[in-house]
Formats: C-alpha cells, structure tokens, sequence
C-alpha cells in the first residue's frame, strides 16, 4: 500500500523555505500562506489486468497554484510517490516558473509503482488508464495542465499521454500541447531532452563565474579546474555531467543506487554509462574506486556536488561530510533545509533546485508555444526573412527604377541590412 499519510515532510521544506524567502518582503500574511497552499489535490486509484487477477494502482496529480494557466509540471513513476512528495514537487514548480518567468502556475503527478517491475505493455495500459481518469476530471489539456517527464518517466510515457489525449479528444486543435517532453517525431522539440542537465551546467558555470566570489569560498574562478561529483546517471544527472565536462570540469565521482565510483583522475561519463548498460552497475568500472553504499560517494573530495537524483539526500546527518563548496541542486528537494543551513554556516555555497533545474521546463515552455502555434521552428523565421527581402528588393527596385544585380540580391537574402543593400546594390547599377 502507498503511503498515503504525511510520513515524509517534503511539502513542510517547501514552505519552510517559502517562509525564509517571504520574511524580506513586505506582502500580508494571508497572501502567503495563499500563494503556499496547494490548490487542488487529486488522489485516485485504477486497477490494471496483471498476470491472472488485478492490481490496485495509487496515482495523484496535484495542482499547486492556478495563479497562471495551464499548470506545468513533470509525472513521476517512483514505489516511494506518496502524497507529500506529489505536493512539495507541485508547490516547486510553482515558485520554478516564476523565477524564470514562464507563464505556468506549478503542478506535478505521480503514480506509485517502480517501473522497472512491470512490462512495456502494462506500463502502456497504466499511462493511458491515469491520462483517462486526468481528463474524466479535467486535470489534464494545453489550456488547463501540460504534465512532462520526471524521474522514471520520459519520451515513451509522453507519447501515450499524447496520443490518449487526442483519442479522446477528436478535433481538438490545440490537443498535441496537453503535454511536453514528446519525441521530436511527436511534435516535441529538439533540446528537450537535454535540457535539464544543460540548465544545471549553465548555472553552475554562471556560479563560478564571479572571482570574488569565489575567493570567498577558497576556490579560483573558472570550471577549468574544479572537480564534480554527480548523483544519478538519469537524464538530469548524465546531461549535467556530460556539459560540466564539456565545459571544462573534471568529473571525479559518479553515484547510482547500486554504489559509487571514484577516481581523482577523472571519469568518462560516456563510458560508465556504455559500462552500466552492459553489466547493469556502474561498479567494476575499471580503474575507479568503488563504494557499495551509495552516500559515501557523495563524501568524496571535490569541489562542486551536483545531487540529481532525488529529494531527501542530504541531510544533517551527512552534510558535515560533506568536501564540496559549492552544491548545485539538479534534483528537485536534494538538501534538507536545515543541511542547507549547516552547509551555508560552514561556508558553502548552494544552488537551489527551483533555479538551478529549471532549464526543462523553459524548454517545454517553447515545446508547448510550437504546439499551440503549429508553425516549426525554423520555418517562419526563415520564410519571413526571404519575404521581406524579396519585398525589400522590390520596393527598393520600384523606387528608384533601377535593377539590383543578382550578386547582390544573394547577398540581401543572406541577411545584408538595407544599409549596405542600399549602398552596394544601388551605386553599382
Ligand atoms: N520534471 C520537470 C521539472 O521538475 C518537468 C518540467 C516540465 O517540463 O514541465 O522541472
């Protein structure tokens, strides 16, 4: 049976954060606790066919604040969702959009089943049955909720999202936006995919920018020489890894649940992950230290941590173990608030979650316009540059009575201003 009491106190964070935040503004109490509360929470349960009998599935989606609509926010298959956790994702996504401005209130969803134990087949009936009792309720479409992926959920489950919502929805114009994260084949958008991973980069390269900054915290400026231990070889953590290296970091540690591995020397995030598929663990990559509990992995020497797994992983328990100086939340919850204290007390410096992961759902902001505007990218930018040269070139010909040689008109259709067209096309005729 899934948790269904507040056992966890992920949402309590949430708005423990909230709270220090709002104690430097000037707003009125009731507003806060307004903007805190989630509006609507909706928990169901649906049975699917397995093997001879039936099992009862557990499911939530949770509209956070409908301050902007739709709500935005990712759908997790994970065997430790509970209601809490559905809540405090939602209430991030909130505070998520707003900081980087893109015009979504915050939601989240969540169905209780880890699924690495069922088939593509059940998985299939269990999306397609949770996106039917969303649109029964009116917790799902372009306008209302655009859900996206999450941890253990990607491309694959958008599809059958996608494709539900349209079934069910005949002739609806706008359906394809109901939901972002679509393979590119289905109206999804190229990037996407990196996007989170890529956004933690960026901001931990932005982080490390400022050398004064820096200084403060004994570290020189610059990726070029500073070491990164990464939790979860997911989509967030392997793209982060993946363009922290590129950006010249050195990845030093790797962390999944089955271990850790290390190595002061560097690791080819490429090749533990070829290295994982084969023999299933990331343990036994030649050449690495190895741990077999997971967490003390993350107590490694280095200087940046990039936790990209899940919430709850660094608490007061463990944060004083903690060599890095810098942690930079990919997950969404990684560091309890009372670690970020201790990590902030002892020197450190974080990046929280709701700006550091927010490169998805600015990339599924654009997915979502693409969607609802039916225009591919590329397109009209391209045919609204060769109209408005060719109309240049005919107002310009028109007016002065004279032809612009064909060099020249390539050249205006390669982008020249209308200065140069001006000058070049005109004196020479
Ligand atoms: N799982 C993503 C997040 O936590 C989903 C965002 C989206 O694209 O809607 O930010």
């Amino acid at each position: 049976m899934a948790n269904t009491a507040n056992e966890t106190k992920f949402f309590a964070d949430v708005c423990k954060n909230f709270d220090s935040a709002a104690q430097f503004t000037a707003h009125p109490e009731g507003l806060l606790t307004q903007i805190k509360a989630c509006n609507s929470v909706y928990r169901f349960q649906f049975p699917i066919r397995r093997g001879n009998g039936f099992e009862v599935i557990d499911a939530w989606r949770v509209e956070h604040s409908q301050h902007m609509n739709p709500t935005k926010g990712g759908i997790r298959y994970s065997d430790m969702v509970n209601e809490d956790e559905v809540m405090a994702l939602a209430a991030l996504m909130t505070y998520k959009c707003a900081i980087v401005n893109v015009p979504f209130g915050g939601a989240k969803g969540g169905i209780c089943i880890n699924p690495k134990n069922y088939t593509i087949g059940e998985l299939e009936n269990i999306t397609r049955r949770y996106t039917t009792e969303l649109i029964k309720k009116n917790f799902i479409g372009p306008g209302i909720d655009v859900p996206a992926p999450d941890y253990g959920t990607g491309e694959r489950e958008m599809s059958w999202i996608a494709d539900t919502y349209m079934t069910m929805n005949p002739g609806q114009l706008d359906a394809l936006g109901c939901v972002t994260g679509k393979p590119i084949a289905l109206h999804g958008i190229r990037g996407r995919k990196e996007a989170t991973g890529r956004g933690v980069a960026y901001a931990v390269r932005e982080c490390v920018t400022v050398a004064e900054d820096m200084a403060k915290i004994g570290l020189k400026a610059g990726l070029g020489d500073k070491r990164v231990i990464v939790q979860g070889l997911g989509n967030v953590g392997y793209h982060a890894a993946k363009f922290l290296a590129e950006f010249g970091a050195t990845i030093v540690g790797l962390c999944e649940f089955e271990g850790a591995i290390y190595n002061a020397n560097g690791l080819n995030i490429d090749e533990v992950f070829a290295h994982r598929k084969l023999t299933g663990s990331i343990l036994g990559f030649p050449g690495a230290t190895e741990f077999k509990n997971s967490m003390e992995g993350l107590e490694q020497p280095c200087d940046i941590l990039v936790p990209a797994a899940l919430e709850n992983q660094i608490t007061v328990e463990n944060i004083r173990n903690i060599k890095a100086k810098i942690i930079a939340e990919g997950a969404n919850g990684p560091c309890t608030p009372e670690a970020e204290e201790v990590f902030t007390e002892m020197g450190g410096i974080i990046i929280p979650d709701m700006y550091c992961n927010a490169g998805g759902v600015t990339v599924s902001y654009f997915e979502w316009l693409k969607n609802l505007s039916h225009v591919a990218f590329g397109r009209m930018e391209n045919r609204y540059a060769e109209n408005s040269n060719a109309n240049l070139i005919n107002t310009l010909e028109s007016l002065t009575g004279k032809k612009i040689p064909a060099e020249n008109r390539l050249m205006i259709v390669k982008g020249a201003s209308e200065l140069e067209l001006v000058n070049s096309g005109l004196e020479d005729t």
